[in-house]
Order: C-alpha cells, then sequence, then structure tokens
C-alpha cells in the first residue's frame, strides 16, 4: 500500500515564515496615503493595525521572519495540516496526474485563516493593547479571530455585514461562543453607520460599511487596533507556513508540483501555499506551474486593471497597486462569500504582471459539481470557496488524461463547507446560476478609481 496522508511532528514544524517580497526581482510598487498620495512608512499604519504587522506589511528586505514563540506554541495545537494524495479523485477522472492537496479544512473554525488570526492577535497583546476589531461577509474571519483573541486574552469587536449575519447565522454564533461582540453592519455604535443607517434605514450592509465601522472603532478606541484576515501583505506573509509545511510533506511523498492551485479572494491562501514553492522558481529556475481559481463573477486576475486604487469601499485604506475591478465594484452575490473582493493584492498583482503565475475563471456551477465530486471520493464538503481551486485542479487533470503525462498536481483545500449547506441545498435542487460581468460594467466602475 502506498502512503496517502503526510503529516510533520512537531520538531519539524518551520520556524520561520517566507517573505517573498524580498526575492522578488521586481518589488511590488508602494503603498501611497490616501490623502497625501506619499508612499507610506510603517509608522503611518500604527493607527490602524499592530506595529510589527505594519512593519511586516512594508518589508522588502528579509526574507525569513521568525514566528514567536507563543505562536508556534499555539500553531503546534493543529499544525501540521495533513497532505495528502487524493488517489480515488484521480481514479474518478481517471487520470495519470498525481492529485494531492493540503488539508486546511481541519483547523479550528474550520478554514486557513487562524493561521493569522493568532500571530495578529498576539502582535496586538505584545503591544499592551487590549481590543481588536475586525470586519467579516461570511463569518469564516470574524470567527477565527474571534477564538485568537480568546486565546490571548482581547476582547474582540466584530462587524458583520447585517444581511451575511441573517443568512448565515451559524458563524455569529461562533464568535459569540468565543466571547466576541457581534454586531450587524451598519450598525449605530460608529458615525459611519449611524449616517448609513440615518439615509437608509433598510440598508443591509456591505464590507465596505463593515471595515469602514471597524476602521473608525480602531482609530477612536484607546487600546484597540484594526485586524484583517486577507489582502495584505503581512497576512499571506503569516500564511505561507501552509507551503512551507507542504514542501517538506511533498519531499516525504518523493514528489515536486508541476502545477500549484489555490482559490483567490484576497490571496492570502493562495500565496501561503504558493510563495514558498514560487521561491524555487525566483531563485533556482523551476518551472512549476502557478494558478489562482477566482469566480467568474469577480474576476479581477483575468480582467481587471492594473491601477491604484482603495482597499475598501469607503475610501479609508491606503492606496494599493493592483489589479482591480475598482472599489465600487458589487459582485454578483455567489456562495463563495470569501473570494466575492475587488482587488488583487500588491505582491500577486506584481507577480501576474511578471508572468509568474496566472489567474483563471471559474464559473460557480462547475465548483460546485467539483466540489460534489470532491465530497464523494474524498469524503470532505469543501466550502464552497475552496471548491473553485478543485475545479481548477480537475481541468488540470483532465488536460493530463489527454496529453497522457503524470502531471503532479498541489491544491490548497482551505476551509470545509460543513456551515455552508444551504449553498449545496440549491445545487442539488438545481437553484444555482452563474454570474458574468459584461466588459461595460467593468469600465464603468474602474472610472471610480482614482487617478494618480
Ligand atoms: C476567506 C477564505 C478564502 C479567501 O481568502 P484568501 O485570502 O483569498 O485566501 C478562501 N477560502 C476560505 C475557506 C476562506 O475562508
Amino acid at each position: 500500500m502506498k502512503q496517502k496522508r503526510f503529516i510533520l511532528s512537531e520538531k519539524e514544524l518551520p520556524t520561520r515564515w517566507y517573505n517573498i517580497q524580498a526575492e522578488m526581482k521586481n518589488k511590488p510598487m508602494a503603498l501611497l496615503h490616501p490623502g497625501t498620495k506619499q508612499p507610506l512608512k510603517p509608522e503611518d499604519l500604527f493607527p490602524i493595525f499592530a506595529e510589527e504587522c505594519s512593519r511586516q506589511e512594508l518589508n522588502q528586505t528579509d526574507a525569513w521572519i521568525d514566528i514567536p514563540e507563543e505562536v508556534l506554541d499555539k500553531y503546534k495545537s493543529y499544525r501540521s495540516t495533513p497532505l495528502v494524495r487524493a488517489y480515488d479523485l484521480e481514479k474518478a477522472l481517471g487520470t495519470p496526474a498525481h492529485i494531492y492537496f493540503k488539508n486546511e479544512s481541519v483547523n479550528p473554525l474550520g478554514s486557513h485563516k487562524v493561521n493569522s488570526a493568532l500571530p495578529q492577535c498576539y502582535y496586538c497583546k505584545q503591544e499592551g493593547l487590549t481590543n481588536v476589531t475586525t470586519e467579516t461577509g461570511a463569518g469564516q474571519w470574524g470567527a477565527a479571530l474571534a477564538y485568537a483573541a480568546k486565546v490571548f486574552g482581547l476582547e474582540c469587536a466584530v462587524y458583520q455585514v447585517k444581511i451575511s449575519m441573517q443568512q448565515k447565522p451559524y458563524r455569529s454564533m461562533i464568535m459569540r461562543t468565543f466571547g466576541a461582540t457581534v454586531e450587524g453592519s451598519p450598525s449605530m455604535s460608529t458615525r459611519a453607520g449611524k449616517s448609513l443607517i440615518t439615509q437608509d434605514p433598510s440598508y443591509s450592509g456591505s464590507l465596505g460599511s463593515a471595515i469602514s465601522e471597524a476602521i473608525e472603532l480602531a482609530t477612536t478606541t484607546p487600546g484597540c487596533k484594526y485586524t484583517l484576515g486577507s489582502v495584505l501583505s503581512h497576512v499571506t506573509l503569516h500564511q505561507t507556513i501552509i507551503g512551507l509545511e507542504a514542501e517538506k510533506q511533498m519531499e516525504m511523498a518523493g514528489e515536486y508540483p508541476d502545477v500549484v492551485i489555490a482559490c483567490f479572494g484576497g490571496g492570502s491562501n493562495f500565496g501561503g501555499l504558493a510563495f514558498p514553492f514560487m521561491r524555487h522558481n525566483l531563485l533556482e529556475g523551476k518551472q512549476t506551474q502557478f494558478i489562482a481559481a477566482e469566480p467568474e463573477s469577480c474576476p479581477k486576475l483575468t480582467r481587471g486593471e492594473f491601477r491604484y486604487d482603495f482597499g475598501d469601499e469607503s475610501g479609508y485604506t491606503p492606496l494599493l497597486p493592483m489589479y482591480t475591478l475598482g472599489h465600487n465594484f458589487h459582485p454578483a452575490n455567489i456562495h463563495a462569500g470569501g473570494l466575492r473582493y475587488h482587488g488583487a493584492g500588491t505582491i500577486v498583482s506584481q507577480l501576474i504582471k511578471d508572468k509568474l503565475m496566472e489567474g483563471v475563471d471559474i464559473p460557480q456551477t462547475e465548483a460546485f459539481k467539483a466540489a460534489m465530486l470532491f465530497a464523494q471520493t474524498e469524503g470532505i464538503i469543501p466550502a464552497p470557496e475552496s471548491s473553485h481551486a478543485i475545479a481548477s485542479a480537475i481541468r488540470e487533470a483532465r488536460k493530463a488524461k489527454e496529453s497522457g503525462e503524470e502531471k503532479v498536481i498541489l491544491f490548497n483545500l482551505s476551509g470545509h463547507g460543513l456551515i455552508d449547506m444551504t449553498a449545496y441545498d440549491s445545487y442539488i435542487n438545481g437553484d444555482l446560476g452563474d454570474y458574468q460581468v459584461s466588459d461595460d460594467e467593468i469600465r464603468r466602475n474602474l472610472q471610480d478609481v482614482p487617478v494618480v
């Protein structure tokens, strides 16, 4: 019998994160202050983010950053996550390809998000802060942060998009289980929220409104800072624990990936898995292919423009040089809530420009079809987000079948879908559709992007 599952012992866990910025030939362009349009220094970010996270965000010189002892200690309670060879999926597809997945769905709270929630809370605690705040859409990030805040003895306030809170009540229950305060956004507890409610009492919120409220709370409350679960470079840095483990585990399996795939919302699970492998392309001329799978309904990687744009709808964040659909882009209400984001982040955008990776678009129904096959062969119900990576992996496995290549495919299973069963129910009932975006809509939205 061949080995199916590869795990690292505590002693073998990586003790440093990998900062790809330091080894990129063309560095990501500078973040700009939203008011002055001048390049940002770490100090400019201190009022919003933990100081250490602010420094990591702009660090383009240190390739390796030590994981603090206290964070490593928490990682040890659930890492390494398994690397699994998907023999049964391969068999169902009749492909000569070898398909591996890194299973981040077995993490506390069921997704990769906790890998960054823990260090962000640790750095806040170390800085002497007492509170953290954030926004959340579907709730995976809010849930991970609520847990991490509890671990490090911080109070946690989460603004959850009001409509998501009503549609996905379980995740707010999870956040409350860890002692977090959860408010539907827009709320009456901030100026931004009050003004939105006054304008339109029936407004059911957006990520943009929730970010504005969380940033306002952080900047007006002593001892409180804002945290973010995706998009920014320090978040992806923390997620490289995924790829650094996978690198060792692939070695145990005696293979090296020809293709590395992950789904793409703001890029943290993609970068987390991909960057440690991409390092070998950058430094040693390896030819691994990197694919980021985005939803067809939110195609910033394949159809967005490279521009300076805001990270949020209200224009509170720094200006980020990135592929974007425009910060006012409203993606269709697909079930993969974590992939409904307008921009690609600065590192990935530079890598795409330099053709070191590529994006693919996956229609919603193709993602669910892939998820069903994966569930039925491997026994794990994937998150709707992760299903985009599975669909892309299946496309690659089918290509390998046509060409007869024994290609090695590695993808990230970023989370499980056990609290997304209404989405599966809709798919099984034939009620799910696909959403294409017209060129016109993209052009219209990009008109609102500031010219720098
Ligand atoms: C949040 C989330 C994503 C998307 O975020 P990235 O930063 O692009 O990784 C993907 N999958 C799951 C399960 C998530 O919770």
